[in-house]
């Protein structure tokens, strides 16, 4: 029978999604299973990784159940992840510790140490991930000095994908796109990176084995495939990381197009032919497939600012919202919308979560600039979603300055629902902003890179065919000389702000932690 459909699964922070596309990369269906983050002090963001595999069997299981589909019309299974997550298993690939996620900062000393050294910094030109606490290597550093008899038992270290295809396959392989978001990886030579390695006190064999993106697993057992309702031949495509393979979804491979999404966080990405990184160590470099590097920043501020005006200036909407069935967020763009372009001079810096890119300081927070008597809620609600615009921008500018001048820009995430919040990413960004259609970029990227893997395409550039594009938006020019006026003074407040940031962050840690 010739195959119909591909399943593209995404393991995110949150969920795990499992979604079935045409041949052609149409939507069929979408299965969600979801898991918590423990997080018992702010420092900590651990998964359960079992939890996590259970997700990814039940949201595939699912999927092709409801979907009714036959198992030999799926043509392969292709996969996504979440980066930098480290799970240290036994000599049995049993866990020893629970998955420490991205978002778990207790590796932060030693990240600040390493980062402060001359050899952090070549660490990070050779690796292109940014030293912090995010990434694996850190974390292993971490392991090494506060853990150490964890670390010691430990047989190897993997992150979520690996441990859910050891727990597949039975073979411990990660992928080169993941590999690069350790911090380990020689994104020149595709090799693990020798000093960087000592840095971690691992050797090699205490590491999957690295494989193209491309690689793929034949041969399921009967049991796995008869629980996941496939056929045992179905091949299994390693796949990427979900940032990468975004930007992928989202038709953004092209030089000059950047990707932007603001989900919770938010990121700016674009695509490059060879591995780059920036000598101030501003910006990540990611793989997707040898010939393809995803150079971008992420930021930790996107919409979780949002998020937080509405629940603290949006009492009065959110209580709207619910007697009318309505959305909260709508009805504060709105109120946003009453005001002119610029807040009349009210700046929002969105440094709540501390920052990663451009600042890479956790330390970094939020301050509302050019406060008057003239300013009211809405102003406020208006600078935020300005404030986050404007970081993102900065993000842009240093991105700029190693890939050159984007054309356009192919937005996503949460934010998208808002048109008044795109039309400040046009008029900010001064660049045309398209939203394509795609359902679940990632998801879909992973499946454009299946194809691939299994030579039914000649080149990933087949995606331009699979998304549409809903939504086109031009920059508004009298906009766009407010916004690159008071660009000049959101930069230059927050560089000033710079020693300031560390003793309020100091005074803050001091005061709650009594
Ligand atoms: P995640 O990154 O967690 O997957 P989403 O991509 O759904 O989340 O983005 C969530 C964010 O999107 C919210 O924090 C909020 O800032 C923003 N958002 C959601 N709905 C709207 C809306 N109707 N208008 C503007 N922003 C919205």
């Amino acid at each position: 029978m010739q195959w119909k459909y591909m399943l593209g699964v995404d393991i995110g922070t949150t969920s795990t999604k499992a979604v079935l596309f045409t041949k052609k990369g149409e939507f069929v269906k979408k299965v969600s299973k979801g898991y918590p983050l423990y997080s018992p002090t702010p420092s900590v963001a651990e998964q359960d990784p079992d939890a996590i595999f259970r997700a990814v069997m039940l949201a595939i299981g699912e999927v092709m159940i409801e979907s009714g589909i036959e198992k030999e019309e799926l043509g392969f299974i292709s996969f996504s992840s979440a980066m930098h997550s480290v799970i240290a298993v036994d000599e049995n690939g049993v866990p020893l510790t629970k998955s420490i996620t991205w978002a778990d900062n207790r590796s932060v000393k030693y990240a600040d140490q390493l980062k402060k050294s001359p050899r952090g910094q070549q660490v990070y030109q050779r690796t292109g991930t940014p030293i912090h606490p995010m990434s694996p290597l850190a974390k292993l550093m971490w392991l090494k000095e506060e853990h150490t008899h964890v670390f010691a038992k430990t047989a190897k270290f993997l992150g979520i994908k690996e441990y859910i295809f050891y727990k597949l396959f039975n073979e411990y392989v990660m992928d080169y796109s993941l590999a690069s978001a350790t911090g380990m990886f020689n994104i020149e030579k595709l090799t693990w990176d020798e000093e960087a390695l000592e840095i971690a006190g691992v050797q090699a064999d205490r590491l999957p084995k690295l494989v193209p993106t491309t690689y793929m697993f034949k041969e399921l057992n009967e049991d796995m495939a008869s629980k996941l309702n496939i056929s045992p031949n179905t091949p299994f495509v390693i796949g990427a990381s979900d940032g990468v393979l975004s930007n992928l979804g989202l038709n953004a491979i092209k030089p000059g197009v950047l990707a932007v999404t603001i989900g919770t966080s938010g990121a700016i990405r674009t695509v490059s032919d060879r591995p780059i990184t920036d000598p101030k160590g501003r910006t990540f470099c990611y793989a997707l497939t040898e010939n393809h590097w995803v150079v971008g920043g992420p930021v930790n501020n996107g919409g979780i600012t949002f998020q937080w005006a509405r629940d603290q200036f949006g009492q009065l909407e959110i209580q709207k919202a619910k007697a009318g069935g309505e959305d909260p967020y709508e009805l504060l763009t709105a109120m946003a919308e009453q005001i002119a372009p610029g807040a009349d001079g009210l700046i929002f810096h969105p440094y709540m979560a501390g920052e990663r890119a451009p600042l890479w300081n956790a330390e970094a927070r939020g301050s509302f600039f050019g406060l008057a008597l003239h300013h009211t809620r809405a102003h406020f609600v208006r600078a935020v979603l300005e404030g986050v615009m404007y970081n993102l921008y900065s993000v842009m500018l240093a991105l700029q300055e190693l890939v050159g001048e984007p054309k356009k820009i192919h937005a996503s995430g949460g934010f998208v629902r808002s048109k008044l919040w795109r039309q400040i990413m046009a008029d900010v960004f001064n660049q045309e902003v398209m939203i394509p259609e795609s359902y679940e970029s990632s998801s879909l990227g992973a499946a454009v890179l299946g194809l691939y893997a299994l030579g039914e395409v000649e080149s990933l550039e087949v995606v331009e065919q699979m998304v549409g594009s809903t939504n086109k938006l031009e920059p508004i020019e009298e906009n766009v000389k407010v916004y690159e006026e008071l660009m000049g003074i959101f930069l230059s407040v927050s560089r000033k702000l710079e020693d300031d940031y560390h003793r309020i962050a100091k005074y803050q840690r001091k005061h709650l932690d009594e």
